[in-house]
């Protein structure tokens, strides 16, 4: 993030926004833009590829579910907007911490003791480390003592949309936000690689609500797209991975898509609507 609050400087915050006597570097000023820039990046990513999810790859068929609630885009959105300001705070403390050079980030590949290797083998540790974490996150988020308190909000939308992707109470959704924090404090990775992956995971989020439910068919077993994460919304206790199906597999929560099975949403659609017009 201190590239990020670098640019930000030199192009808003010195010469328009602080006074000349508040110096970059002061801790409570080097805060206060972080929290700016988490709240409008996160809020200009969700609302960017949640609108263009939204209206170019979601099915609006899905609306006419007898599962989709009243007002539905409007909660979903509204849960996101309270999720993202609270979860703000927590996550600036981890990027103030990075900022003051305790992470493994590093932005010359030279520092890498496997150079471009290193590069590729952070991506996939990165993504091998977020999924496992997030699997168990996620999973004790389903525990009854847990699940009423916390994660309930994001299980109100049985046929979410892309809105749907960042609507979760904020410790919950922070929670699952954790490993993508604590991955560089523990292992190297590149600053650029960080800053592309952290915009991939919230993309990749957006895209297991986006109702789209088709999957090339060697990625199936492998992939958790979103056929695999509605019947997470719809059946609760299956599919709780994020990019892969491993862990789930493993957990023995593994549920193959009931929607290219012929039995997920948009059949049910067709199903009621056959019967309606059969009785007309
Ligand atoms: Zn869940
Ligand atoms: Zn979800």
């Amino acid at each position: 993030m201190d590239h990020v609050l670098n640019i930000a400087d030199n192009y808003i915050f010195t010469p328009y926004v602080y006074p000349t006597s508040w110096p970059e570097d002061g801790a409570l000023r080097q805060i206060i833009s972080l929290w700016v820039m988490t709240n409008l990046g996160a809020v200009l990513i969700y609302l960017s590829f949640g609108t263009l999810s939204f209206y170019y790859v979601f099915d609006h068929k899905l609306m006419v579910h007898p599962l989709f609630i009243r007002n539905q885009i409007r909660k979903e959105i509204q849960l996101a907007a309270v999720s993202i300001f609270w979860m703000s705070f927590p996550t600036v403390a981890f990027f103030f911490w990075e900022i003051q050079g305790n992470s493994k980030l590093y932005d010359n590949i030279s520092k890498s003791s496997l150079g471009w290797p290193g590069v590729f083998l952070s991506i996939a540790g990165f993504l091998f480390f977020t999924d496992m974490c997030i699997y168990w996150i996620h999973r004790s988020m389903h525990h009854k003592n847990i699940y009423k308190h916390l994660h309930k909000q994001h299980h109100i939308f049985k046929i979410p949309t892309p809105f749907a992707s960042h609507a979760f109470h904020p410790v919950d959704g922070f929670l699952q936000s954790l490993p993508y924090h604590v991955y560089p404090f523990i292992f190297p990775l590149h600053k650029a690689v960080y800053l592309s992956l952290f915009v991939f995971v919230n993309i990749w989020t957006i895209s297991i609500h986006d109702g789209d439910y088709r999957i090339p068919g060697p990625l199936i077993c492998l992939i958790n797209g979103a056929a695999h994460h509605v019947d997470h919304h719809l059946f609760f206790n299956y599919n709780y991975g994020q990019y892969f199906t491993l862990w789930d597999r493993l957990g023995g929560s593994y549920r193959y898509p009931s929607a290219l099975l012929g039995k997920g949403p948009h059949d049910h659609i067709r199903k009621l609507m056959a019967e309606a017009a059969h009785t007309q």
